[in-house]
């Protein structure tokens, strides 16, 4: 089959590789339908996260199902599925209290930029939409796959509430779908902080109420005048910088939550500044899994359509473009097709 695979920063590369078996009797194994590049593959491809030996990449997938080891009792051949970035049982502890991005059995699930993947723990894991989806409703379901579950972990973390005023540090594709999180669970005012006019657009189509282009120190002062000088109740940090964990912890009122889910590079809190804040911090790689029910009926009904975020679709075999296209920030998510 054909998958991408990265060799060091800038330079990922569309090869020949083994087809994936069922190698434990709870796999299975599915047939790619659409996969993608997500924000935090830049992490690798810009060198930030070093690449020590060629590595099959991407996190991201939807597809139908080929074959299932002989302990899968759920899933079955032909149905068309969602999992996370992490496999998980959905039967031990931290599962069950929602966490299965911590599932004591969890396994990263890699290399996904490619024409077939193996799933572990396919029973827990995946989650089969209701139907065979139409081809419209394909990159919706695939942003649930991550970046749609962490927005919306990100906007659950925050406590996000009927009526509540939340403010999203962030206009990547994370961030964008935690506006779309933010409407669906009540908030009054979403002030999205993004300085690019298509991302701003969106952000508004998904539900922002309100543009703030300054960041920092400026981006705080400007969400306090929006907020009577108290800050918002709650903040989605979809960035990991310190910057913007500063400035997400600095508008938020006492009292308020932020809910961070950009993966932290350089980001230290001051735990006196913390102290005094009276500000609750909850973040951590998404539960996807836990979501994926909800988030597909959601999107089967049409409430959310957060397959807008792909603003380039490509073949896989273009995969390096992809790479070069968000690196640029020409694309804000790039869509493969097998
Ligand atoms: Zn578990």
């Amino acid at each position: 089959m054909r998958g991408a695979v990265i060799y060091a920063p800038g330079d990922v590369r569309l090869e020949q590789r083994p087809n994936p078996t069922i190698v434990h009797p709870t796999d299975a194994v599915i047939r790619t339908v659409a996969t993608c590049v997500c924000g935090s593959d830049l992490w690798d491809y810009r060198g930030i996260n070093p690449v020590t030996e060629p590595t099959p990449i991407g996190h991201e997938y939807v597809g139908v199902v080929e074959e299932v080891g002989d302990q899968v009792e759920t899933i079955q051949p032909g149905q068309f599925v969602i999992g996370s970035f992490f496999a998980s049982d959905n039967t031990c502890p931290n599962c069950r209290n929602g966490y299965p991005s911590s599932c004591v059995h969890r396994e990263f699930v890699g290399g996904c930029q490619a024409e077939y993947v193996r799933v572990p723990l396919a029973d827990g894991t995946l989650v089969a939409t209701p139907d065979q989806p139409a081809p419209e409703l394909v990159p919706s379901l695939l942003a649930l796959s991550d970046v749609m579950g962490t927005g919306w972990y990100a906007a659950a973390a925050a406590e996000v509430k009927p009526g509540s005023t939340v403010a999203v540090v962030g206009d990547g594709a994370v961030g964008l779908c935690a506006v779309i999180a933010a409407r669906e669970l009540g908030a009054q005012r979403i002030i999205a902080m993004s300085r690019h006019e298509p991302r701003q657009k969106l952000a508004l189509e998904f539900g922002a109420t309100d543009i703030v282009t300054e960041r920092g120190d400026d981006g705080v002062a400007r969400i306090k005048d929006m907020t009577d000088g108290i800050g918002a109740d709650a903040v989605l940090e979809c960035v990991g910088t310190g910057e913007s964990m500063l400035q997400a912890l600095r508008s938020t009122r006492p009292g308020g939550n932020v809910g961070f889910v950009g993966v932290p590079h350089g980001a230290d809190i001051p735990a006196e500044e913390l102290f005094y804040s009276h500000v609750g911090l909850r973040g951590g790689p998404a539960p996807v899994r836990a979501n994926l029910p909800d988030l597909i009926e959601r999107t089967f009904d049409g409430r959310i359509q957060p397959g807008k975020v792909f603003d380039l679709t490509l073949p896989l075999d273009q995969v390096g473009d992809a790479y070069r296209a968000m690196d640029e920030r020409r694309a804000v998510k790039v869509l493969l097709r097998p």
